[in-house]
């Protein structure tokens, strides 16, 4: 019986945990199986606890902040997933604020708005955490969060040290970090705003998510968008013209509203989602030359 597992009662040792967890609920993709385990930190120094039990115990363990950019797996997913957002501490200092893995964008945005702090409002409306953020480095309207970081306070997971890497030593590029290699955690970021008028900047936290309203599926379940920006041209309108808007495999449709997401239309499996987004790329390589490069992450 997993609920008297032997790992799951040191897992609750250290916060709240689960056997036999169920996912889809925990991604915006409404999409996912059973993780063999979960855990749920609220501070970091739990989650370091957490990676070095699963560590000692030879538990693969995974990290997430709000799920939303995760395609979980139907059939489930094993090892030990850990969701950091319950690690919600964030303080200003100076000009700069300093955020935990687990604060939302939205919080961290509208910290900077309450305190006049401009540069953040680019992650307005981005429904993820600061570690997933960091990881992606997340952007949109021009901005991206390389762009504001100054430092990140790590987790090497190898070795349990903590560190800080500067902001060249994320290895920032288009949706990626040297956090992709899966060896260090964020832990909390430190990022640099500039002063302004709270009314600029609320200004443009409304305009991003008029625009946001205006041209994405936010009323259905999704990941966001499904590929990466391509060298030339856009994967929506690539897919657009592929004739593949609202072309549907299973309960995965790529959307009416935005052909760059796929939307969950009901019932979606992890499987439905693979087959479409396979479809796309052969379709669109076929009509256009062009290799699209999948941005979700599936995990499995
Ligand atoms: C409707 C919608 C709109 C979106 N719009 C945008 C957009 O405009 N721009 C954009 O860039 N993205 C967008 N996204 C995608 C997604 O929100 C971002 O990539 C976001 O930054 C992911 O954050 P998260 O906390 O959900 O990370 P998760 O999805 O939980 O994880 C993403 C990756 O980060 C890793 N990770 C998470 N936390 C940590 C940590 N503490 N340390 C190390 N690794 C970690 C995970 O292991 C995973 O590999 C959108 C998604 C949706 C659903």
């Amino acid at each position: 019986m997993l609920t008297n597992n032997p790992f799951l009662a040191q897992l609750k040792n250290i916060c709240e945990a689960y056997a036999a967890y169920p996912l889809a609920n925990r991604s915006t993709f409404k999409i996912g199986g059973q993780a063999e385990f979960a855990a749920f930190p609220k501070t970091q120094a739990e989650l370091c606890a957490l990676i070095k039990l699963a560590k000692t115990c030879d538990v693969r363990a995974r990290v997430f902040g709000n799920a939303s950019n995760i395609l979980f797996s139907s059939e489930g997913v094993s090892g030990l997933v850990i969701f950091t957002n319950q690690i919600k501490e964030i303080s200003l200092e100076g000009e700069n604020i300093r955020a935990s893995c687990g604060v939302k964008l939205s919080s961290f945005c509208n910290l900077a708005l309450k305190n006049e702090l401009s540069g953040a409002e680019f992650a307005f409306g981005i429904p993820g955490t600061v570690g997933g953020a960091v990881y992606m480095n997340a952007g949109a309207h021009g901005g991206e969060i390389s762009h504001i970081l100054v430092e990140s306070t790590c987790l090497d997971m190898r070795t349990g040290e903590t560190l800080t890497l500067s902001a060249s030593e994320h290895c920032f590029a288009y949706r990626t970090s040297v956090f992709e290699k899966g060896e260090l955690l964020v832990l909390s970021s430190l990022f640099k705003l500039r002063k302004g008028t709270g009314e600029e900047i609320e200004a443009k936290m409304k305009e991003y998510t008029e625009k946001r309203k205006a041209s994405q599926p936010l009323t259905m379940p999704s990941a966001g968008s499904v590929f990466k920006r391509p060298a030339v041209g856009f994967s929506g309108k690539y897919i657009e013209d592929a004739g593949l808007k609202g072309y549907k495999i299973g309960g995965a449709q790529v959307s009416e509203k935005h052909a760059g997401f796929i939307v969950n239309a009901g019932g979606a499996t992890s499987c439905d989602v693979l087959a479409l987004i396979e479809k796309i790329k052969t379709v669109v390589s076929e009509k256009f030359g062009v290799m699209l490069e999948t941005e979700i992450i599936y995990v499995e």
